[in-house]
């Protein structure tokens, strides 16, 4: 007998989705969370896909802070070019409130028969007897719990992988140095997010603008510390001067974006990792809350198969590895082979893409489309791009 068929470490979108889908299908289930709050501080732009997020929870207006209708990209000249919404990628569609988002996925949880328990750490964990021992620290208090199954949601400074012996170690240049201010006193369009890239603005990276309404948005920068000159936070300082000079900053953020493309495994015997802890975030955009939802559902899926066949080894719980590999495992491949690109390209090269796009409306947007028409203009470049199309 074990005290829980699943624990599940750490409460953001990942986590809360796999407690939800394990609870739903009538496991014993406990969502513990470090910190006192769920979903604070933010460490997002909350950008998502509506299609994506729609297919796991239905939209609420409590945690939707606007829709967007479509995406300005701006090269390092400034030439814009521009895509409707639902072509632009998985970061827009809607701008969400993560602070009221989390809490509501965790209350989806506890409903679903989760015990969720906050300000409670996971602080190491052993193996015996083909269960789990998992170490918690909570209000001061150590305590072992046992279970069959852990399943690390814990984010980018995931130690549940290292614990159960899955290298989920980044190098330099996989992980993206972020910075955001919440911005207000700012101009800009509340349906439209705003990309600008390039070496000139964010070496590595882009700058966002995501709106939060009308008089609020989200501004910040993504670099990569290998290529970068100077420290992400002094790029968007520059911009913001520049760009907004009477914009007032309410709220800064700062973390990392996993952007390795992906473990090759995200199991071990009893263990599985998802989300940002399985380095799931999107190589290109950033992007990471719809791949730790879905890979939150597999895992609990497959967590609910184990419990049944009684087979927690990490032979079965491979099936969770053919799960996420076979919905999004291909395209963070890809978006890797193309940030590995991306990384070389110069900023001359990226503005004259954007003119050969520029006042093109890409309904039709997609990477195919997309390299055909570099092709048109620069066929040189084509032929560096093309094994990503064909
Ligand atoms: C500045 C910035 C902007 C971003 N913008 C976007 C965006 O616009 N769109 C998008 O899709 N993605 C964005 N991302 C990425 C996105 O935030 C993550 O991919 C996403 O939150 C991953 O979800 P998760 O559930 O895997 O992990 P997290 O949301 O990081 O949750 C992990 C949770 O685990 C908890 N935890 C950690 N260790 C323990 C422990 N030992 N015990 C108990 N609990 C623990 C943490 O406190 C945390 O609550 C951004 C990231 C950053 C840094």
């Amino acid at each position: 007998m074990t005290d829980y068929d699943v624990v599940v470490v750490g409460a953001g979108p990942g986590g809360s989705i796999a407690a939800k889908t394990a609870a739903e299908k009538g496991l014993d289930v406990l969502l513990i969370e470090k910190r006192q709050e769920i979903g604070v501080p933010v460490r997002c732009a909350e950008g998502v896909s509506k299609e994506d997020l729609e297919k796991f929870v239905e939209p609420d207006k409590r945690w939707i802070a606007a829709e967007i209708e479509k995406a300005w990209i701006f090269s390092p000249d400034e030439t814009k070019v521009e895509l409707s919404a639902e072509k632009a990628g998985n970061e827009v569609g809607y701008v969400l409130e993560r602070k009221i988002f989390d809490r509501h996925l965790a209350r989806l949880a506890s409903k679903a028969g989760a015990e969720v328990r906050v300000k409670t750490s996971a602080v190491g964990l052993k193996r015996e007897n083909g269960i789990v021992k998992l170490k918690i620290r909570s209000l001061g208090k150590e305590e072992e719990i046992t279970t069959k199954i852990v399943i690390g949601a814990d984010g980018i400074e995931s130690k549940v992988g290292k614990w159960a012996g899955i290298d989920t170690t980044l190098k330099l240049g996989e992980i993206e140095s972020c910075v955001q201010y919440l911005m207000t006193n700012i101009e800009f369009e509340s349906d439209v997010t705003y990309f600008w890239v390039g070496k000139r603005f964010a070496p590595g990276g882009y700058i966002w603008l995501f709106p939060k309404g009308d008089d609020a948005a989200n501004v910040g920068i993504g670099v990569m510390p290998s290529i970068a000159e100077k420290k992400a936070k002094e790029y968007l300082d520059d911009f913001v001067r520049k760009k907004f000079p009477d914009g007032e900053i309410v709220e800064v953020v700062v973390g990392g974006v996993p952007v390795s493309g992906g473990l090759k495994s995200a199991v071990s015997d009893n263990v599985m990792l998802v989300g940002d802890a399985a380095r799931f975030a999107d190589p290109i955009t950033g992007g990471g809350i719809i791949n730790a939802m879905k890979s939150g559902y597999y895992a609990g899926i497959t967590a609910y198969e184990a419990v049944v066949e009684e087979d927690y080894s990490a032979k079965f719980l491979k099936k969770y590895d053919e799960r996420w590999k076979k919905d999004f495992g291909k395209k963070l491949e890809r978006n890797k082979k193309i940030q590995e690109k991306l990384l070389k390209m110069d900023d001359e090269t990226f503005n004259k893409i954007a003119k050969s796009l520029e006042g093109m409306r890409i309904e039709e947007f997609s990477v195919k489309r997309l390299v055909l028409e570099i092709f048109k203009k620069y066929p040189k470049l084509f032929w560096d791009m093309k094994d990503l199309i064909f």
